[in-house]
């Protein structure tokens, strides 16, 4: 018999934490975190301790109360008896938190495999925000390529890599004694690589499925538009071209596919691209794993923004050891308030401070990212402290942006072209939606097992 527990992901966007069973096979899909984990108990500096142990997570049923799962750390101060781990491997998709955040509570001991873009990826980020993203010590580490197949007893696990909006996605077909399980992962086609998810949609058509994990982020939004990353891209070439003044854009630094369409952007209208340090040590630290992904050490057309510090003087100890690398491709307030009709600069929310010292005149503003950000109510503060901060410098406001998700019409078409025998939505607030799709769906409930 062939089970599945939905630890994380049943009714939810995200939060993947899937539980496979098969004979004496044990493995998880995915290990993440929800997005609303813990929200309900914490609150600005209110945050529990995750490097202290998982007592406080436990008390508010955060995180589910697994024995022979967690490392003999978290659980020092819990109840729950450190043992000998029952798990044969936990399985990444990508690197997005909803999907690894809890890799940091498990057993050191149980394999972990990730494609080698992911572990990139999370190296650079704990580099960067070693506070927020920490998988913690894993003695057995594996990185995969698309196409692998990687036994686990006799389950045997093929990766293929499909398009989201963050580099080295995958998903998986599991063969399972009772045949193919299809996992989506989080997945796209209307990207500039949506060859990898068609390549994805072929082979587990091919492998004919009797189950699909998929994902329905956009389900039940069959009306919104489904612009697609070319279009984007036509978008904000469209808003510099028209600009008088500096363009400031805010995009997710990891949403490579991103950055290329402003970059392209920037260069037909002859404008050069300004990032920040950290900005320039991500890319720097992908372009070996990225072709086509611009070098900032020797492109012209990038610039390293330094912003003043302890000194004052752009001493390089005022930064960081990583930060320094890109001294060389220095520019500061005064040359971006002197060229502002010649750049294009990527500005987040919390680098704002940087207008007073650039003083922008005529300038615009492209927010190129989630758009729950623009209209959730939780947001609202921070939002309003954007709107005044645009309206002081009266900088244009714009929008820009499509979903790292399929759209529900390309849902529908990859389960008609992949024709599994039995529907399963996960990663969605819509699973009902799933049933003008197929015959035989099966609405996973957080925290049960569905025998399959
Ligand atoms: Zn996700
Ligand atoms: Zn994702």
């Amino acid at each position: 018999m062939v089970s599945l527990t939905f630890y994380g992901g049943a009714n939810e966007i995200g939060g993947n934490k899937i539980l496979l069973e098969d004979k004496d096979a044990r493995i998880y899909l995915d290990f993440g975190e929800s997005f609303d984990f813990g929200t309900d108990y914490f609150y600005e500096y209110l945050q529990p301790r995750a490097a202290n142990g998982l007592e406080v997570y436990f008390e508010f049923g955060l995180v589910p109360k697994v024995p022979c799962l967690y490392s003999k750390k978290m659980l020092e101060r819990t109840g729950l008896k450190h043992k000998k781990p029952d798990i044969d491997a936990v399985f990444i998709s990508h690197s997005h938190s909803d999907h690894v955040n809890h890799l940091r509570f498990l057993d050191e001991s149980i394999p972990v495999y990730m494609g080698h873009g992911t572990h990139r990826l999370l190296e650079i980020y704990h580099k960067l925000y070693p506070q927020f993203c920490d998988i913690g010590e894993h003695e057995n580490l594996h990185f995969f390529k698309s196409g692998e197949k990687i036994k686990v007893k006799h389950l045997v696990i093929e990766p293929i890599h499909v398009e989201h909006s963050i580099p080295g996605a995958y998903g998986f077909i599991v063969h399972t004694s009772k045949g193919p399980i299809v996992y989506t992962g989080d997945l796209r086609l209307h990207g500039p690589q949506s060859s990898m998810t068609q390549e994805f949609i072929t082979k587990a058509a091919a492998a004919k499925p009797y189950l699909m994990l998929s994902e329905g982020t956009r389900m039940g939004d069959e009306e919104e538009h489904n612009e697609s990353e070319a279009d984007i891209e036509k978008k904000i070439g469209g808003i510099i071209e028209k600009s008088k003044g500096i363009v400031f854009a805010y995009f997710s630094m990891s949403n490579v596919d991103r950055f290329m369409s402003v970059y392209h952007a920037a260069m037909k209208n002859g404008r050069r691209l300004v990032i920040d340090p950290k900005f320039a040590y991500i890319l720097d630290n992908l372009k070996d794993k990225i072709p086509g992904l611009p070098d900032v050490m020797t492109d012209p057309a990038i610039l390293v923004y330094y912003r003043l510090a302890k000194s004052c003087t752009y001493d390089e100890k005022d930064y960081f050891i990583h930060e320094r690398k890109f001294m060389p491709k220095m520019v500061t307030y005064k040359e971006v308030a002197e060229w502002q009709k010649g750049l294009v600069m990527h500005m987040s929310f919390n680098k704002l401070v940087e207008l007073v010292y650039i003083q922008p005149h005529d300038a615009d503003y492209i927010y190129s990212s989630s758009e729950h950000f623009l209209e959730g109510e939780e947001n609202k503060e921070e939002r309003e402290v954007l709107e005044n901060w645009m309206k002081h410098f009266g900088v244009k406001f714009h929008k820009a942006h499509c979903s790292g998700h399929a759209s529900a019409a390309d849902i529908a078409e990859i389960v008609r072209k992949i024709k599994p025998q039995v529907l399963v939505p996960i990663h969605t607030q819509n699973a009902e939606a799933f049933k003008k799709l197929h015959a035989d769906v099966r609405v996973p409930e957080a925290g049960k097992k569905m025998e399959v």
